[in-house]
């Protein structure tokens, strides 16, 4: 079972992960759709950090276009 987190590799406790499906056929790939994260606000800010970033970015792009 996974529960470290993804960057730091520390043991995260309560982790469930909510799986799409079993990755057959899908992108998800049988990946958690939330990966294991710690609690560390330094590990927090680079995850959700970088999806705002690509959220952003995708939107700029259909702007431009
Ligand atoms: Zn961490
Ligand atoms: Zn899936």
């Amino acid at each position: 079972m996974i529960n470290k987190c993804i960057l730091c590799g520390k043991k995260v406790k309560n982790y469930k992960p909510e799986y799409c499906c079993n990755g057959k056929e899908c992108g998800c790939m049988g990946l958690p759709i939330e990966p294991p994260l710690c609690n560390d606000k330094k590990c927090q800010e680079k995850v959700y950090g970088k999806q705002k970033l690509k959220q952003e970015a995708s939107d700029g792009i259909r702007r431009y276009i």
